[in-house]
């Protein structure tokens, strides 16, 4: 199970609630540098899955793996020093503070230091700066000054993944990253995803066929609580166990 091509992976992992479940012995592998959906029809356990990588949830049984490494019993911030981070809610981007601030306090958390700081520490570590750098980057430079609470929902997820992109990940987790957003905005945050994983590894649960078609190298279908199907988008969608678990024919 230890392969060095799987920056994380599953064994046997179990989520049970109340005697239903969830998840039932799901051997999952994320390879390095991929691209990597999650899909499969509501109920079917993705979400339970990702919460389980992202330590929102303890499995009832079974064990994850990261670098080799059994880190079943780690929570949220040492996985995050390990480098495996998912996107903030959206609730943490701080509406009160302006979109440059909020990418200072994402670095500035990155960098472990006390927020409280922020005025101060920003202004001599450069950290000005590389937010400054950070928001051109996502074209969010001409809202610097903006109330991170007025931007659109749809720059408000931009936001969220640049404060993310600040600590710099090397694993980055996306629970439904186009959930919510019109056309553009799913273009956008499409070209910044692509851009994003260089040099990462991104796991994405998405319900959009069509971002996971361009987005991901490899599909994981998900059919109650057990994998149903893995591999290209091609190879998914001729799958038989797919057809029927999306059609019920
Ligand atoms: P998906 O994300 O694929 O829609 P989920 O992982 O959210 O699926 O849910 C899988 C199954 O587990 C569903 O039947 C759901 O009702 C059940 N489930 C998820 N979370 C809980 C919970 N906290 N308590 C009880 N049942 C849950």
């Amino acid at each position: 199970i230890d392969d060095p091509r799987f920056v994380l992976q599953t064994r046997d992992l179990t989520r049970q609630f109340d005697g239903f479940f969830a998840l039932r012995k799901v051997n999952f592998r994320l390879a390095r540098d991929s691209v990597h959906a999650v899909i499969g029809p509501n109920g079917a356990g993705k979400t339970t899955l990702f919460n389980l990588l992202t330590k929102h949830l303890a499995p009832s049984e079974g064990a994850i793996l990261h670098d080799g490494e059994d880190v079943t019993r780690l929570k949220m911030p040492a996985m995050a020093k390990r480098g495996v981070v998912r996107s903030f809610q959206i609730s943490a981007v701080f509406a009160g503070l302006t979109v440059q601030e909020n990418v200072e306090v994402a670095l500035l958390r990155g960098s472990g230091l006390a927020w409280n700081l922020l005025g101060r520490i920003s202004k001599q570590s450069g950290v000005a700066e590389r937010a400054a750098a950070l928001l051109r980057r996502f074209g969010l430079a001409e809202h610097a000054e903006t109330m991170a609470g007025n931007l659109s929902y749809g720059r408000k997820r931009v936001l969220e993944l640049a404060t993310t992109l600040a600590l710099e990940p090397k694993v980055l987790l996306l629970d439904e990253p186009m959930a919510g957003l019109g056309r553009e905005d799913i273009g956008r945050v499409t070209a910044l995803i692509q851009q994003a994983r260089r040099g990462r590894t991104v796991l994405l649960v998405e319900h959009n066929m069509n971002v996971v078609a361009e987005l991901a190298d490899r599909i994981t279908v998900m059919v109650r609580g057990e994998i149903a199907a893995e591999g290209s988008y091609a190879e998914v969608a001729a799958n038989p166990a797919v057809i029927t678990a999306y059609t019920g024919r």
